[in-house]
This record gives structure tokens, C-alpha cells and sequence, in this order.
């Protein structure tokens, strides 16, 4: 057993999409809520977040460091991880922060946490002084890499997909937007390990296939060791898609900004600009192109990032 922590409220609901379904005349569409995990604003990270602060815990950790871009959902989480297990937060960002502060990157300030920026180029240089003077400092510190994407973080994902089997919620498809691979290599574990047979499909938001293909394979069989899972995962059966990665990481394209609209005024589901909202298009667009056989059944996993929804370096092209 991998130690765990509670932070997120679960088990998330699992609702259907019935006028989405109906507008788009594909597949049955399902969402599973991870957008409402609970934790300041909720999303994906939470789950690993239970991992990782046990391991914190168990380490004797006083301060929690993580990187990420300036609106990181991964860095609010950790921050508000952080804040409610009493611990001091540092996150090293990189990008250009938002004047006035706004979205996440307003909530890492409310949340209490220290802010180093730096470029993307620095990225790692920077958090390693950051980890030395905090240990130098007596602080403690626990490193939680990019987007809680190790094997321990990714145990979140491997007990998510054991909750989905205890939902009774058997879909052909799960879709839903991938990056550090921490999500997609959870799930594949967890559901080899379930006899799941549906397919898993993670819609890249920056890398290309290839490289994020082999990343979550290697993410999965670290995942299945610690858990003393025998079985590997080659990148050839690990599925991404990365045709809707459009203009990269954070930019927001025109196929982004409809599905967005779609999904808010079909069910009421707000949708995030850098990830679910990508993942949203590229589900409307293979429903369009008869990706799916519209007899099965499509889980789109919500995996959050609501507040990114109102930065407004987006508000422009979200109203177009
Ligand atoms: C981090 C994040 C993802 C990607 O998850 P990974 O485990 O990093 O692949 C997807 N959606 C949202 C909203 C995220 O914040």
C-alpha cells in the first residue's frame, strides 16, 4: 500500500451530456467531475496531491517546492495542498506573470506561497538553488516535480480508475487533455489492473505523440513497480493524439475557444483554455470526423483548470 492523505472530495460524479450528445449526434458523452476534487478551485492535481503530501508527511516536510508556469493549476494546488497541511509552499515559475495578478496566479498569493520567477531556459537551475537555500535554511523542503508527475503522484490516477470500476461506469472511450503524463500513466495502470477494456486516449496539449507516448510508458511501468505490478507498457500502446496542440502550450485557438462555448452553453460545463478546452475540441472535432462508432460510449474526464477560464490575457478571444 502506497501511503495517502485526504484532500479531494470523492468519488467525483460521473453525469451525462445528454444535449451535447444530441447536438453532436456522435457517441453517448459522459463527463467525470474532477473539476469539483474540492481543493481551492479543484482539478487533476489533487488527486496526486494526496500522494505526494503522505509522502511529504511521512518525510518530515516543512516546505513543499513545485515549478510551472505562471497560471499552473498544478502550482495552485500545491499551494493550497500546502496551506491546508499547515507547510510552507515555494513555486519557481516561468512565462510572463499577469498585471494586474489575475487567475491562479493571483490565487498562489491568497494561498500564501513564495514566487520565484524565471524563464523557461532557467527553469531547472533555479529550482535547485531554491531547494539548496531552503535546506540550507532549515526548511525541509519536498521537491514535487513538474505537474506531480512521478510515480508516487500518478498512484492518484491509478485509484481514480479503480473508483470509475466502482461506479459502475465501463465507457469505450476515456478522453481528456495529457502533459506531464502523470494522469494518462495512472490510468493505463489502473486500468490494466481493473480488466478495464475501453480505450484511453490522452489529447496532448504541447508535446508531440511520439515523445509523449514514451514519456507516460515510462511513467506507467515506474507506476505498476511501486505498486508491484508486473506487466510493461510500451509507447506503441499508450494512445495521444496531438493534432490539436495548434499553435502550443497555452494558446488558445479558434477550435479551442468553440468547443469552450459549446460545452458552457450545451451542459454548463466551463472549460479552461490550456487543457480541457483542447481536449473539448479535439472530441468535438473526432466526433465530426466519425472517429467514433456512435454506439459507444465516450467519458470525457474533466481534469479542471476552471480559473484559468477567466485570465484575461483569454477574455478577448473567448468572446470573439
Ligand atoms: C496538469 C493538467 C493536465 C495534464 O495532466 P498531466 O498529468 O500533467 O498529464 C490536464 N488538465 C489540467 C486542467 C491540468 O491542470
Amino acid at each position: 500500500m502506497i501511503a495517502r492523505c485526504r484532500l479531494a472530495h470523492l468519488p467525483t460524479p460521473i453525469e451525462p451530456m445528454p444535449r451535447l450528445t444530441q447536438t453532436l449526434k456522435g457517441p453517448t458523452l459522459l463527463v467525470k467531475r474532477d473539476d469539483q476534487t474540492g481543493l481551492a478551485f479543484g482539478g487533476n492535481k489533487t488527486r496526486k496531491l494526496e500522494y505526494l503530501l503522505a509522502d511529504a508527511n511521512n518525510q518530515g516536510a516543512q516546505t513543499l517546492i513545485t515549478a510551472g508556469a505562471v497560471q499552473s493549476n498544478h502550482c495552485r494546488q500545491t499551494a493550497a495542498a500546502a496551506a491546508r497541511f499547515g507547510l510552507g509552499c515555494i513555486l519557481v515559475l516561468f512565462g510572463e506573470p499577469p498585471e494586474p495578478p489575475d487567475a491562479n496566479y493571483l490565487l498562489f498569493q491568497l494561498l500564501g506561497a513564495e514566487i520565484h520567477l524565471t524563464s523557461r531556459d532557467q527553469l531547472e537551475s533555479t529550482l535547485n538553488t531554491v531547494y539548496q537555500e531552503a535546506k540550507i535554511a532549515h526548511r525541509n523542503p519536498y521537491l514535487i516535480p513538474y505537474g506531480g508527475s512521478n510515480p508516487i503522484g500518478a498512484q492518484g490516477y491509478v485509484h481514480a480508475m479503480q473508483e470509475l470500476a466502482e461506479q459502475s461506469c465501463q465507457p469505450d472511450w476515456i478522453i481528456f487533455p495529457s502533459s506531464s503524463g502523470g494522469t494518462q500513466a495512472g490510468l493505463v495502470v489502473g486500468a490494466r489492473a481493473c480488466g478495464f477494456g475501453g480505450k484511453i486516449l490522452g489529447i496532448s496539449v504541447d508535446e508531440p505523440a511520439p515523445v509523449l507516448s514514451a514519456r507516460v510508458a515510462g511513467l506507467a511501468n515506474q507506476t505498476a513497480a511501486l505498486l508491484s505490478e508486473d506487466g510493461q507498457f510500451s509507447p506503441a500502446e499508450i494512445l495521444v493524439n496531438d493534432a490539436y496542440i495548434g499553435a502550443g502550450y497555452a494558446v488558445m485557438g479558434q477550435l479551442t475557444s468553440r468547443a469552450i462555448r459549446l460545452f458552457a452553453e450545451q451542459e454548463a460545463l466551463l472549460l479552461d483554455p490550456v487543457y480541457t478546452g483542447k481536449a473539448a475540441a479535439a472530441l468535438v472535432d473526432l466526433i465530426h470526423k466519425g472517429y467514433f462508432n456512435p454506439d459507444e460510449t465516450v467519458l470525457f474526464w474533466h481534469t479542471g483548470g476552471n480559473p484559468v477560464l477567466l485570465a484575461h490575457h483569454y477574455l478577448k478571444d473567448l468572446l470573439d
